[in-house]
């Protein structure tokens, strides 16, 4: 039995593996996380944070509010928790809910899907609220395009996160920005917005990789 704020689940445990089948699409992707948009693939294309958590997160701040000016012990106090705390659980509902239909349309449409490993332990030291909740967001994103990965049989590939953003995804030299510098600019020539370029050198890093990954891909085509 689970409480949540709106009442109490019952919670069961079935233990099946799940495996679906899409057709196979010949396509590899990299993805490179923002904190403006929910991710940047390799092929340019932004994936925008949805608007409805950025709305939430408004209504989220001004209930905790309510809730700090409420007289301690009082029951207007127990009340205003209350409302925070459904706030809290409709979010977090409505961004597992998107990332749970992001995740499956990018695994059913590539082969292998390559991201950045980052890592937990440095998510949670962050103290800026809209950065802390695009990390949270982002892991449960991760998280699901594993599961995905397993459950159509395709290769999911995390790779180290460092100087991708800094690297020309053509020529592979060091092109020095900074967070504010918006577009990769490289003396070959190269010139396009930053983030894709970070995205096609996660791809090429993961590609780079695939030898060393256990993958249930094959075991799927073989079946
Ligand atoms: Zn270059």
């Amino acid at each position: 039995m689970v409480k949540r704020a709106d009442g109490y689940y019952v919670q069961f445990c079935i233990s099946i593996d799940r495996l679906e089948t899409a057709p196979m699409t010949g396509k590899t992707i990299g993805l490179d996380v923002g904190l403006k948009e929910f991710y940047t693939d390799s092929n340019g294309f932004m994936v925008p944070n949805p608007r409805f958590l950025l709305r939430a997160e408004a209504r989220l701040k001004r209930a905790g509010r309510l809730v700090s000016r409420k007289v301690k012990g009082g029951s207007n106090r127990r009340k205003a928790r209350a409302i925070l705390g459904k706030r809290h659980l409709k979010i977090s509902r409505q961004r597992k809910d998107h990332a749970i239909k992001l995740a499956r349309c990018v695994i059913t449409s590539n082969d292998v899907v390559v991201y950045e490993d980052l890592r937990v332990s440095n998510l949670v030291k962050n103290h800026c609220l809209a950065k802390s909740i695009s990390d949270a967001s982002w892991y449960q994103f991760r998280v699901l395009l594993e599961y995905f990965g397993k459950v159509f049989g395709r290769i999911t590939i995390a790779v180290n996160p460092a100087y991708t953003s800094q690297e020309c995804s053509n020529c592979g030299e060091a092109v020095k920005k900074s967070l504010s510098t918006r577009t990769h600019d490289c003396q070959c020539g190269c010139e396009m917005d930053r983030d894709p370029n970070a995205a096609i050198n996660i791809l090429n890093r993961g590609i780079g990789t695939t030898g060393h990954v256990g993958t249930s891909v094959l075991d799927a085509v073989n079946a």
